[in-house]
């Protein structure tokens, strides 16, 4: 770029930043900048235009058109040449517009004399905030030089925007993080909260987009980049060459790559060098690093896109001394808001710190949403990109779990819609409580074991309050997926045994530890699988390299103390695998016996029915296994062949469906005729219709989330099994593929 050009631009920016220390409204103010630009660029034209709702650009000032649109002209994303710059990202530069692709006359303009056309996306870090448009009559392209011009102006304009300078009386300008917004993602967990939002990682907050001394803004960043790579190579030199770090050192790798990188760091001296300061040419970088990536379907680029991005951080925190810890304080009814979060970081803010989860990556099995279940608190997974962009700390947020929303700033409509729901289930939580300690009994006298589900020794509490029978399934995994290295006998013992105190003689079921699949220990080296799934997990891993779950049998035989200890082992196939990891157990008590420790005073042994396989295993198994319990969503996605991640094919079959219930009353047969205990510890048995369904056709232990236990409860009470059935048996010989809406019908009309 030409020195002339630099140094105008320089000016320019100036300029633009000298705006914010006159004593204009948002308005006057926009006005005078289009001016500026204009007279800079030497174009007939400058026009901004700016979101007014996520789906609508709005002329919000101009220089060279008619002014009266002003306000008025506005158009869809991707409408018009304008819509496409904001739709896409990318600069739109036409030297005839009229006939470019896609091109909109707005007649109320007065655009008709002008030919060409450059439109600059106005973003910050990927979010799309609007168009700075230039327009001249004379049918030239712009140069390469003056369009990165208007990208340096673009970049202010947008820091500009972030910090509320365009604010004034007209509506079209709310201040940004001010309007209501509602983002559409996947359920982690049920139920309904309302907070305030904490984030977890702060956005840092540029106030100082223009510099007036690019050599010493050019020092800031050389020095702080040389930080930046200091702390790179720290954090790698902090992780050891064994295998089991491979993937933390890839990362750390590609880190230290982009720090590196001479391209990057030339490019934001060139921000530097026309008129950006430190800060904003790190954002200018982010910004167009996102766009150019962000639609990038390779995702091996987005995660490297995800790695700059994080640095990028990084480098702006070293810049702005803003640190993760901003010294805010954590807002009442705190609501995380986070892109995500690992299980140890979020068990880190502790049980009852946190009213809900917003995560915009995240899933359903990831291990923070089996922290979220633990604490039986709203979690939202795949929230979409903006979140934590469009969120500040302390905003008003309300978390719908139930159907996968969440809604920031929500209007006064959608907070009185969900604090009505609220209120019915804090209503409901009442009237269950009248039931607490009632037995689940059906009006034919069935009775249903109510159990609960737990990982946390913080959870047991709810043995009492929820009016659970016993812990059916105690998830083993969090002790484990929380630390950097496998936790050490001693402490799982000690652990365990306080989950005994705490159950007071209640029964609890330990599963062994359940790995694989999407919950992967950070030490544990990764086996890449085309389908982890389907892979190597839980049992397989525990028979395969025993010596963890030899540990962590001894660990649960002296957390016992001489109480009895009931073990169920994981995603058991067939037979066999059964026998071995019983076999185990037993070897595991021989030798404990011999080293002089208490033994439980008995032991039963069970096996989690999760694939369909075991349901047709042979009767010896039945006879062998001291209890089962049906691992539903395993075995609904294995019958199926749907991944339960998979939010595209995970509801597509109903629970109700008539094959798997008939699967459900083979298994419950099987087990009656060598009377076999069986319980159903899926996430289905916490559904009240599938939970009667589940006892119509036999099963008479369920294990759920605590909180289910009421609802659950609250129906079988007012249900006649005995009809139950017979309403499910007529509706499967009618030939429908679910009995839902039969039984629905049935409990709307017949069922008080
Ligand atoms: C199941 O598969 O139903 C189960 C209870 O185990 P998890 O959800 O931990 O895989
Ligand atoms: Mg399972």
């Amino acid at each position: 770029m030409a020195e002339q050009t630099e140094s105008e631009s320089r000016k320019l920016l100036r300029r633009l930043r000298d705006t914010l220390a006159e004593d204009t409204a948002g308005q006057a103010r926009l006005d005078h900048i289009v001016g500026l630009i204009a007279s800079s660029m030497q174009t007939e034209v400058c026009s901004i235009y700016l979101f007014r709702d996520a789906e609508t650009l709005e002329l919000c000032a101009t220089e060279g058109l008619n002014k009266e649109a002003v306000h008025q002209t506005r158009m869809k994303l991707g409408e018009g040449l304008v819509g496409r710059a904001a739709r896409d990202g990318k600069v739109v530069n036409e030297a005839d517009a009229p006939s470019a692709k896609g091109f909109r006359y707005m007649p109320e303009t007065g655009e008709e004399v002008f030919s060409s056309f450059c439109g600059v996306p106005i973003a910050r870090l990927g979010d799309q905030l609007g168009v700075l448009v230039v327009q001249s009559r004379e049918a030239r392209a712009f140069s390469e030089d003056e369009v990165y011009a208007l990208e340096v102006v673009a970049m202010v304009l947008a820091e500009m925007t972030e910090l509320g300078a365009f604010v004034g009386e007209g509506e079209a300008l709310r201040a940004r993080h001010t309007n209501p917004m509602m983002f559409r993602g996947g359920i982690g967990q049920e139920g309904v909260a309302e907070g305030n939002v904490w984030l977890h990682e702060p956005r840092v907050v540029v106030t100082n987009p223009v510099a007036d001394d690019p050599v010493a803004e050019t020092e800031r960043l050389r020095e702080a980049v040389d930080n930046l790579r200091v702390s790179v190579d720290d954090m790698l030199n902090s992780v050891s060459n064994d295998p089991v770090d491979k993937d933390q050192r890839e990362v750390l790798e590609a880190y230290r790559m982009f720090a590196n990188s001479r391209s990057w760091l030339r490019r934001m001296e060139e921000d530097i060098a026309a008129g950006l300061s430190a800060e904003a040419a790190v954002e200018k970088e982010q910004s167009s690093a996102r766009a150019r990536l962000g639609q990038a379907a390779d995702p091996y680029l987005r995660e490297r896109l995800q790695d700059l991005d994080d640095l990028s951080n990084r480098l702006l925190r070293i810049l702005t001394g803003q640190g993760a810890d901003t010294g805010a304080g954590m807002p009442e009814d705190a609501i995380l808001v986070a892109r995500n979060i690992g299980p140890a970081e979020l068990l880190d803010y502790g049980r009852g710190a946190l009213k809900g989860i917003v995560l915009e990556q995240g899933s359903v099995g990831s291990h923070a949403a089996i922290v979220a279940r633990a604490w039986a608190i709203p979690l939202v997974v795949h929230a979409g990109e903006r979140v934590t962009g469009e969120a500040l700390n302390g905003d008003h947020i309300m978390v719908d779990g139930d159907q996968g929303i969440v809604h920031l700033r929500p209007d006064d409509t959608v907070v009185s819609a969900l604090r009505d729901k609220l209120a019915m289930q804090a209503e409901a939580q009442q009237r269950y409580a009248g039931i607490r300690d009632l037995p689940a009994e059906s009006k034919d006298g069935c009775r249903i074991a109510m159990q609960m589900n737990a990982g946390l020794i913080a959870e047991l509490p709810s043995l009492e309050n929820s009016g659970a029978e016993g812990v059916g399934l105690f998830r083993t995994e969090l002790q484990f997926l929380a630390r950097n290295t496998v936790p050490r006998r001693s402490e799982l013992a000690g652990i365990y045994a306080r989950v005994l105190d705490a159950a007071q003689g209640k029964r609890v079921v330990f599963r062994t530890l359940d790995i694989g699949s999407d919950k992967v220990l950070p030490y544990m080296k990764r086996e890449e699988e085309p389908n982890p799934a389907l892979g190597w997990r839980a049992i397989r891993v525990g028979l395969d390299k025993g010596g963890v779950m030899r540990m962590q049998l001894q660990a649960l035989i002296r957390a016992s103390k001489g109480r009895p200890l009931t073990v169920m082992f994981p995603f058991i196939a067939q037979f066999d695998e059964f026998k071995q990891a019983r076999q185990h157990l037993l070897d595991e008590l021989e030798r404990e016996d011999k080293l002089g420790h208490t033994l439980p005073e008995r032991v039963d042994v069970g096996a989690m029915l999760e694939t369909p396989s075991l349901a047709f295993a042979p009767k010896q198994f039945f006879e062998m296994a001291d209890f089962i319990s049906i691992g539903g969503n395993d075995l609904k996605q294995f019958f199926f062949a749907a991944d339960r991640e998979n939010e595209r094919v995970r509801r597509r079959y109903d629970t109700l469906n008539v094959s798997y219930l008939s699967l459900i009353e083979q298994i419950a047969r099987r087990c009656d005729e060598t009377e076999t205990p069986v319980s159903f510890c899926g996430e289905d048995a916490g559904r009240p219709i599938e939970a009667m369904c589940f006892a119509a056709m036999g099963l008479r232990a369920l294990s759920m989330r605590p909180a289910s236990i009421g609802p659950v409860k609250h129906l079988i009470r007012r249900v006649d099994l005995g009809e139950a059935r017979q309403v499910i048996d007529a509706a499967r010989a009618s030939g429908v593929q679910s009995v839902r809406s039969d039984v629905m019908e049935w409990l709307r009309t017949e069922v008080q």
